[in-house]
């Protein structure tokens, strides 16, 4: 079997890179190992530079009505009946036309691209099948190997091939791309169950080392997450279900009458964060993208979005390529030296993120939400939490900015933030190629 592009993995960076090359009329190839949809969460919050990119490959309205969107992410620190801090970010601190987030279900946003790519007579989509590595290991020409039950073993040869097959990537593997990992000290539970109508922001409700995510969803539906220890959960099961609702209506009371609608821990899923990095993201002809480079802390919704950021930027450099007729895989590090700074900085600031709630000792406590509203009421350090979040640009955190935010310097010492536009990125940040000599 013969294409242009291979993807191993169809999951959300597979199938956007698939759909942006199919676009441009190149012939790409997605292999799929799992037969039907997974029913496991795995993210749901799409930021605006997401927005941004689905409204570029002609998804956006599509996208939209499947979701629910959010202006705000607040932070309520609580202790008992009293609220200590409630914090409020803005997206709308960043002046864009996406200056907002959307949940919507990650299953259901999969089968948008999927439907619209399936419409493009280059797009081939080969379900279920396994990638299992290449035959031969010359690095400008490869033959990749894939497995069905059905179909038993086949060979399959592509001008490029792209690993996209998540944390255990085989593609990754018989590169021999090592990772870096990180572990956390804790655990979350996920579950979606019905909202009260009054939830229709996210907010996050903390309490000692309980941490409650609430993610409003379509249909009325709310995603939550609840940080724990790991030795909790077992526990917990052992004292059975009320043990769990109790902690949801402790935290939020609203919920009451919700939370009860789960009745199995069957639906409860247990997540594990971990944090890895790459050290590259090319070789020869092969490129990885998503959470078979990158897998980030999930407290601060970044994961899917780095995913479909890197399948967009790279679609863009293959389009190119191809529209150029320079297939030097050599061509494919300017994929590397776009997304690799800009994951590994999103990376570090979910990490930051994480360790913020990973001490719960109330020292820690008074410092995290000292900082927080420090940033929250101080107008540049609220635009470049939310812009860097965001994906639409970045604009590093200094030590000055770290002295503001822990009240060693005031916040007068910061420089008002007068134009916005030179912190989004431009042309020549998204498509250095655009401009090579
Ligand atoms: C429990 C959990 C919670 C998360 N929460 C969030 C969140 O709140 N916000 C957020 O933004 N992100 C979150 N993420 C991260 C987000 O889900 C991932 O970053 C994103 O799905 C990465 O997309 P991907 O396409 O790189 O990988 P995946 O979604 O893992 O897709 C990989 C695909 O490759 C297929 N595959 C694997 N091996 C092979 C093979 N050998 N051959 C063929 N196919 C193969 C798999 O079946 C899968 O379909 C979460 C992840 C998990 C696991």
């Amino acid at each position: 079997m013969k294409t242009q592009v291979c993807i191993s993995g169809g999951g959300i960076a597979g199938l956007t890179l698939a759909l942006k090359l199919a676009q441009c009329e190149i012939d790409v190839t997605v292999i799929e190992k799992d037969r039907t949809p997974s029913v496991k969460y795995k993210g749901e919050l799409l930021q605006p530079k997401s927005l941004e990119i689905l409204s570029k490959i002609g998804l956006y309205e599509e996208v939209y009505s499947r979701g629910f969107p959010l202006k705000t992410t607040a932070i309520k620190e609580i202790d008992g009946d009293r609220v200590l801090k409630e914090i409020t970010f803005h997206y709308n601190a960043v002046d864009h036309p996406f200056n907002y987030a959307l949940m919507v279900p990650h299953e259901t946003l999969k089968s948008v691209i999927l439907e619209k790519a399936k419409s493009f007579p280059h797009f081939h989509y080969l379900r279920p099948m396994k990638f299992t590595g290449f035959k031969e290991e010359g690095v400008h020409k490869r033959t990749g190997m894939l497995e069905s039950k059905e179909e038993g073993a086949i060979e399959i040869e592509a001008d490029f091939f792209i690993g996209a097959e998540g944390r255990i990537s085989p593609i990754r593997k018989s590169l021999g791309i090592p990772l870096k990992d990180t572990e956390y000290n804790h655990y979350f539970l996920t579950v979606s169950f019905p909202r009260p109508e009054s939830l229709t922001e996210a907010i996050m409700i903390v309490e000692g080392h309980y941490f409650l995510g609430l993610f409003p969803l379509p249909d009325q539906q709310v995603r939550t997450v609840l940080l724990i220890k790991p030795e909790e959960y077992k526990q917990m099961k052992r004292e059975g279900l009320p043990s769990f609702y109790d902690c949801y209506t402790r935290l939020f009371p609203d919920l009451d009458g919700y939370v009860q609608q789960i009745t199995s821990w069957k639906d409860i899923q247990l997540m594990i964060p971990i944090r890895h990095n790459a050290k590259c993201y090319v070789s020869g002809n092969c490129a990885l993208m998503g959470d078979a480079i990158h897998s980030v802390h999930p407290m601060a919704g970044e994961g899917m979005n780095l995913a479909i950021q890197d399948a967009h930027t790279l679609g863009d450099l293959l389009c190119c390529m191809y529209e150029n007729g320079d297939l030097r895989p050599e061509q494919l590090k300017l994929y590397e030296s776009v997304r690799k700074p800009r994951a590994e900085y999103l990376s570090k600031l979910s990490h930051q993120s994480a360790l913020a709630y990973s001490y719960w000792q109330p020292f820690w406590r008074r410092i995290r939400t000292h900082v927080l509203k420090r940033m929250e009421t101080t107008p540049s350090l609220h635009f470049k939490q939310m812009l860097n979040i965001s994906g639409l640009g970045i604009w590093k955190e200094t030590w000055i900015d770290r002295l503001v935010q822990i009240g060693m310097l005031p916040k007068g010492v910061l420089p008002k933030v007068t134009n916005q536009e030179r912190h989004l990125f431009d042309e020549k940040d998204e498509q250095p190629w655009k401009f090579q000599s």
